[in-house]
């Protein structure tokens, strides 16, 4: 089927990109991010094509005419960031427009990485021509270079290492929402649960008023075997899909049958 967008994984193979740190390689992140965009769009039924899928090395030629040969519309190329700074950065052709950039900025945010900017930047002799290749020789497919994060600042790390899968299910998120493509959030939870640091569960002094009776509400369904996903214990303000419903309606009527 003909892919609507197709996923670049920055660098790869010989060329292990700029963005490394101690805790990972740029290549082998954008790698990680873009499979799983790339199986994302699978569940969503958006046909979805991938410059690579392994450690291989893509000659700039090679990889702008796999994007350009492969009749999506648009281009997603995933990259980490160096050189001192902080927060995410998505840059666009001076061809394109900032409607995309923006939502995929709007997206990281909401996930926890902050937004440094979007931008174009041309040739410095020539300012009809984009500056970076993925702009400037992938013809007509609209193209945005996702920058998530900064690999040689100590936050951005951290944060790409532990939510790597949420920084990438925010593009998924922004794309659907651009290509104005229904959106399904995932079914299983994209990261490790979150600590239980929220302000829902501090102490209440005024009973009834503060959270306690909701989570050991909650503690209750997990006690009995209603609920078995922990992701879910942790947001005791979050509605359940419809099927979660019916596996505790289903767990319920086991249990109550004689
Ligand atoms: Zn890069």
């Amino acid at each position: 089927m003909t892919p609507i967008v197709i996923l670049d994984a920055g660098h790869g193979g010989s060329d292990p990109g700029g963005g490394n740190n101690t805790q990972f390689t740029e290549k082998d992140m954008n790698l990680q991010i873009s499979l799983y965009q790339y199986n994302r769009f699978l569940a969503l039924n958006i046909p979805v094509a991938i410059t690579r899928t392994t450690d291989v090395t893509l000659t700039s030629e090679a990889r702008t005419a796999l994007v350009r040969n492969s009749s999506a519309r648009y281009c997603i190329s995933n990259h980490i960031n160096s050189g001192g700074g902080r927060g995410s950065e998505v840059i666009y052709s001076i061809y394109g427009s900032p409607t995309f950039p923006q939502l995929i900025q709007d997206a990281l945010t909401a996930e926890g990485m902050p937004n440094r900017r979007i931008f174009t930047r041309t040739l410095p002799d020539n300012p009809r021509l984009d500056y970076y290749f993925m702009h400037r020789e992938t013809g007509s497919v609209e193209t945005v270079i996702v920058e998530y994060g900064f690999a040689d600042n100590a936050l951005d790390a951290n944060k790409l290492q532990q939510d790597w899968r949420d920084l990438a299910e925010g593009v998924v998120r922004a794309f659907c929402t651009y290509a104005k493509l229904p959106y399904q959030p995932p079914t299983t939870p994209t990261s490790n649960p979150k600590p239980t640091t929220a302000p829902t569960l501090a102490p209440t002094t005024s009973p009834g008023n503060g959270a306690d009776w909701k989570q050991e509400a909650v503690n209750w369904l997990y006690d009995q075997g209603f609920l078995t996903d922990e992701q879910w214990r942790q947001q005791p303000d979050q509605p359940l899909p419809l099927w979660a419903h019916a596996v505790i309606l289903k767990r319920l009527f086991e249990k109550l049958k004689p």
